[in-house]
């Protein structure tokens, strides 16, 4: 089966055309990579010119976009005037005012984060000293009482409680952002990957120094190739988003842009609803942040399931099946929080892989979003390194794409 939308507009392969791929783009925007982010930037990119989506999967948000924990991050605990930050809490309030405003399913249920030794009571008071700096003025203490009133089956030293803290439904607001960016004409081809990328000498169009582009090579399930043309480029391939960006001649091992993988694992518990949890509720993260923790979360039909866990993976393989080597270190870590929990009693629900920047053991890095005219790529925006909270900040990380290109 080629490539469909009209087959790319004959492009590429069409040798006649030749000339008028140099001085004319098949297409103003491409973007490259259809999960949750690259969704959110073509709803905000297709109303300013042509824009087409180029996704190697057969269906939009099959990657780390449908395999997470669907919480709306507040934006608590990244570094103040981090992009993870910023975007997360713009991205906590475009997300909420989306379901008002567009029916897209969200509960905010709020979330307490449980502190289970004095050291951890100390993290969680850093915390909430940290938190007004990112804009996040609403987190309440709560005592251990207090924490039992709301959550009889929790445990804790103290706590910290999130209002804004909430579920959404991923997938709706995957299909949200795609039928806006349809609705404003965005192509979207499937079974499409990008294999090469090449930059386009400038041409006349445009004027002096006008309007150039790029070159990329687009792979068919069948395995043939096309050529098309885009003036801008945005990189939005989640876990290969590094290997995309040295397609264009990046040399992302030099420039530390090189991706670490890590796998997680997500478990329900038989007779887990008795617990009767009703909000998020998360351990202490690691100072790291590698994860957040194995934490209890609540599905928008009241289902409680624990998770992720956080291990680096030798091998980049995009590997979602399970292993039930996780379940004894998961029932330890929620029975830091909860009653003793029986490993045998976690059955396996879904894995998720993140696309990390951050070394082991090292400091938390921040999402790399960067327009890349400064290393002679003009008008390619490479996005990497986008974990959590990119679900959250998905509405925000589009303005700011936009804004980076305008
Ligand atoms: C276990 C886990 C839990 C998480 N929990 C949360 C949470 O609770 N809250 C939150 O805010 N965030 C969470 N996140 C983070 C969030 O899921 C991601 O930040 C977000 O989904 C990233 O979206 P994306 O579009 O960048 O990547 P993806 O969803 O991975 O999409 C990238 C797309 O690019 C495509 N692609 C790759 N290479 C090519 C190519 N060469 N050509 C064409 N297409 C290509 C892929 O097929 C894929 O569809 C979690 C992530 C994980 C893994």
């Amino acid at each position: 089966m080629g490539l469909n939308v009209r087959n790319l507009r004959q492009a590429g392969n069409d040798r006649a055309k030749a000339v008028y791929f140099v001085i004319m783009s098949d297409y103003q925007t491409a973007i490259i990579g259809a999960g949750v982010v690259g969704l959110a930037v073509t709803a905000e990119l297709a109303p300013r010119g042509s824009t087409l989506v180029l996704e190697k999967a057969w269906k939009f948000g099959q990657a780390a976009s449908s395999h997470n924990s669907e919480v709306v991050h507040a934006g608590i605990y990244y570094a103040p005037g981090s992009l993870k930050a910023r975007l997360c809490v713009q991205g906590n309030r475009l997300i909420r005012q989306l379901a008002r405003d567009c029916g897209i399913s969200y509960a905010q249920v709020g979330k307490f984060i449980v502190a289970a030794s004095e050291e951890e009571v100390e993290y969680l008071h850093w915390l909430k000293e940290n938190a007004p700096a990112n804009g996040v003025t609403d987190l309440r203490w709560v005592s251990s009482d207090g924490l039992r009133k709301q959550e009889p089956s929790v445990r804790g030293q103290a706590g910290l409680f999130s209002p804004t803290s909430g579920i959404v439904d991923s997938h709706a607001l995957m299909v949200h952002f795609k039928t806006i960016a349809e609705q404003s004409g965005a192509d979207f081809v499937f079974n499409a990957e990008v294999v090469d990328a090449k930059r386009l000498p400038p041409t006349s169009v445009g004027g002096p120094g006008g309007v150039s582009g790029y070159e990329l090579t687009v792979r068919d399930a069948d395995g043939a190739l096309t050529r098309i043309t885009a003036e801008k480029v945005v990189n939005c391939a989640g876990l290969y988003a590094d290997r995309v960006a040295a397609m264009f001649g990046m040399d992302v091992q030099a420039l530390g842009l090189d991706l670490l993988w890590a796998k997680g694992y997500y478990f329900s518990l038989e007779g887990g609803h008795k617990l009767g949890i009703r909000h998020l509720v998360y351990p202490v993260p690691e100072k790291s942040l590698k994860s957040l923790g194995v934490h209890a979360t609540v599905d928008l039909s009241g289902a409680v399931r624990f998770g992720p866990t956080a291990e680096y993976m030798e091998q980049k393989i995009e590997d979602y099946s399970f292993s039930d080597a996780a379940t004894t270190p998961v029932a330890e870590s929620i029975s830091r929080y909860l009653p003793p929990v029986d490993a045998s009693r976690l059955n396996p629900m879904m894995a998720g892989i993140r696309s990390k920047l951050t070394r082991p053991d090292q400091p938390p890095r921040d999402f790399y979003i960067r327009e890349e005219s400064d290393r002679g790529l003009p008008g390619l925006v490479n996005l990497i390194g986008i974990e959590s909270p990119g679900l959250t900040a998905s509405p925000a990380i589009a303005k700011y794409v936009a804004e980076l290109l305008r």
